[in-house]
């Protein structure tokens, strides 16, 4: 069988196939994984994307990781279920645009990775007699995006766990009004609290018999399809031999790994900006070869971000040849001289954020919400820097109408519901509710989930 295996990062553990990556998720040496030779595209096969559908290109390149773990007619039924959505590239000026990832079901750029780990994962457990149960606690949009993904997909079970006071409302929704084989669960406590229960039950002997794994953000299958969107976006606007620079705003750095990979695969990009909000742990980093997590990690409005170690940066040092381990602590220095050529790093606060919405609205008439608005401005500040003015891409991730009290006290407007939000108000919901308290979690699992 023809197949690429997966290394841990860690280096301690064997190396698995895309299906055992996939079904566990982190390596048992706690590291990540990572593709053990990485597919080239040529110039021909580049050239010849030009024209092709979404789905084509996914397929095209995914088809180059996958290889033998299923057909190639499997995948492209799974391309075409998954993306069956827009993916809008808007001209701001000259050579500059913006990718809009917000059409998917959920209004975030995760549906994109959610929805295609969610069927690859259904492909595998296809006629198995065991149920694949994924546990997965969320601040927000992952859980939404997980709970859309795995929805009605046969042989599995999805329970989220998320802290209701941390939670807006139109997200809570999202969540708890599917039904089928989705559950879900509000904890009285912090998203902490929730994250905390769900690596308990991993760890529980007594759960054995349930088959869990998680769908986080570390898995290879949320990685994947996080390259697909860059060659989708060259190959609607690069001229031939063309390079191409993104902005990509940046949490836990699966989005921009999506990127580097696209990159090392072939895809002429000339720099990654890599926008974060003040929770700036890289940015110094690349400026400075120290590494600090940011313990508690800071609130900005820009909240997906919200992030002071990002659990993909362990993935960025290895592409490097660096080793950081699961702690953030690093055991070899990456090569900084080829990271900073790639990349350019910036940190962009609130308020720079919110002047970014307003200018970027009255100059230009475009929209941004807080995420990709600090993708925005990264963008410019890069401009700025460098005086560079090639063909630009940056990316915006969520749907400005997730975030319509920001907008409009800044705008004045309201920004239109996309269709995949409306109608959630009429739907009825339906969620346990639970204390902080693992027995009464660990009864729930076993009274579900237990052959
Ligand atoms: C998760 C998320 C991000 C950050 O993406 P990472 O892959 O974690 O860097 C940015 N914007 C939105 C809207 C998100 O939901």
């Amino acid at each position: 069988m023809d197949q690429i295996m997966y290394y841990s990062t860690n280096g301690k553990a064997p190396d698995v196939t895309l299906a055992e990556a996939l079904l566990t998720g982190q390596a048992p040496d706690k590291g990540l994984y990572m593709p053990r030779t990485i597919p080239q595209v040529t110039d021909g096969e580049l050239a010849s994307l030009k024209g092709k559908t979404y789905p084509e290109i996914a397929e095209f390149i995914l088809s180059k990781y996958v290889l033998d773990t299923f057909s190639r007619e499997v995948l492209r039924d799974l391309c075409v279920d998954a993306y069956d959505y827009d993916v809008p590239l808007e001209n701001v000026f000259e050579r500059t645009y913006i990718m809009r990832l917000d059409r998917g079901p959920t209004a975030s750029f995760k549906d994109f990775a959610a929805r295609m780990m969610g069927r690859m994962i259904g492909a595998l457990m296809r006629g198995q007699k065991r149920e694949l149960v994924i546990l997965t606690a969320t601040s927000g949009d992952t859980g939404s995006a997980i709970a859309h993904a795995f929805y009605q997909i046969p042989n599995i079970q999805v329970m989220v766990l998320f802290p209701p006071a941390e939670v807006s409302n139109r997200q809570r929704k999202q969540m708890t009004t599917l039904g089928d084989n989705v559950s879900t669960v509000g904890v009285s406590g912090k998203f902490d609290d929730c994250q905390a229960l769900v690596k308990q039950a991993f760890a529980d002997p007594e759960l054995s018999s349930i088959r869990l794994t998680s769908a986080n953000s570390i898995n290879i299958g949320r990685l994947l399809p996080q390259i697909v969107y860059y060659f989708y976006a060259y190959s609607k606007l690069a001229n031939p031999g063309e390079e191409i620079i993104f902005s990509v705003p940046s949490g836990n750095f699966g989005d921009m790994m999506g990127s580097l990979l696209a990159k090392r695969m072939g895809l002429p990009i000339r720099k990654i900006i890599i926008a974060t909000n003040a929770n700036d742990e890289v940015p110094n980093y690349m400026g400075t070869g120290v590494y600090s997590k940011i313990v508690p990690s800071r609130v900005c409005i820009s909240n997906a971000m919200n992030v002071g170690h990002p659990s993909n940066f362990a993935r960025v040092i290895d592409m490097y040849g660096g080793w950081m381990d699961e702690s953030g602590k690093i055991h070899r220095q990456p090569d900084m001289i080829s990271m900073r050529s790639d990349m350019f790093s910036v940190s962009i606060n609130d308020q720079q954020t919110r002047m970014t919405i307003k200018d970027a609205w009255e100059s230009n008439r475009l929209l941004l919400e807080p995420h990709g608005a600090v993708g925005w401005a990264g963008l410019k500040r890069y401009i700025e820097e460098s005086g560079d003015s090639g063909l630009m891409v940056s990316v915006e991730t969520a749907h400005p109408a997730k975030f319509p009290e920001e907008i409009e006290a800044l705008l004045n407007i309201v920004p239109d519901i996309p269709p995949s939000l409306m109608g959630l108000e009429e739907k009825t919901e339906e969620y346990f509710e639970m204390p902080v308290d693992y027995n009464t979690f660990r009864s729930i699992l076993k009274e579900r989930y237990e052959p």
